[in-house]
């Protein structure tokens, strides 16, 4: 299965991408262990997370065309499009039926509230794969060793920072996936 799906993805995806994907699944699968969670749902989640990253806006619309809350954004916010269309790639072409792989590729670049532990391993194994570089991406490394949910909060903070620095709407999920972590933190706290 992960091999075909490597064979399949390296046709799809530039060179770079490619790469991504098999660092982001061997990410994955570490994270997997370390939360413990299914490694395989990891591997594949991961491979298949950019699975529609190189597919034209025009196109990803049309397979979204059932999802009437992301087409109304997807000209103002067209990055966030890959997550979505991915979801219905990995279903279609390679008759993925796992939903909680399906939910892991489709909120992977804005997650959503009550992520899955999956939806957080990859979110968190995207961001920190060892070619990435990007601001704090250390102490996002050395967070995810401890906690998963710490991590995600200070990619979060990079993130608006970064999205509010170039005028780029915040999409919606990211500031639910934020409040609902902050909000189940002070529950557990008090
Ligand atoms: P990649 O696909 O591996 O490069 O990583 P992602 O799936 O996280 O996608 C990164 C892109 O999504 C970047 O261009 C981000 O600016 C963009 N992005 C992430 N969150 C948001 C958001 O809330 N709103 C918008 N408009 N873009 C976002
Ligand atoms: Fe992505
Ligand atoms: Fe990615």
């Amino acid at each position: 299965m992960q091999q075909t799906i490597k064979n399949h993805i390296k046709e799809i995806l530039t060179p770079k991408r490619y790469e991504h994907s098999l660092l982001v699944a061997e990410t994955a699968k570490i994270l997997a262990e370390k939360y413990k969670i299914s490694l395989e749902k990891a591997e594949i989640a991961g491979l298949l997370h950019d699975c529609a990253k190189d597919i034209s806006i025009e196109k990803m619309k049309k397979m979204l065309k059932n999802e009437k809350a992301i087409l109304e954004i997807a000209d103002f916010q067209p990055q966030i499009l890959h997550g979505f269309a991915g979801a219905v790639y990995a279903r279609n072409v390679f008759r993925i039926e796992d939903i909680e792989i399906l939910d892991a590729i489709k909120y992977h670049t804005v997650g959503r509230r009550n992520m899955s532990l999956l939806d957080k391993v990859i979110y968190v194994a995207d961001i920190i794969e060892p070619s990435r570089k990007c601001s704090k991406i250390d102490e996002i490394r050395i967070e995810a060793e401890k906690n998963i949910d710490d991590a995600i909060l200070k990619e979060i903070e990079n993130k608006i920072a970064f999205l509010i620095s170039k005028n780029i709407p915040i999409h919606i999920n990211t500031i639910e996936m934020r409040n609902y972590i902050i909000e189940k933190k002070k529950v557990r706290s008090v």
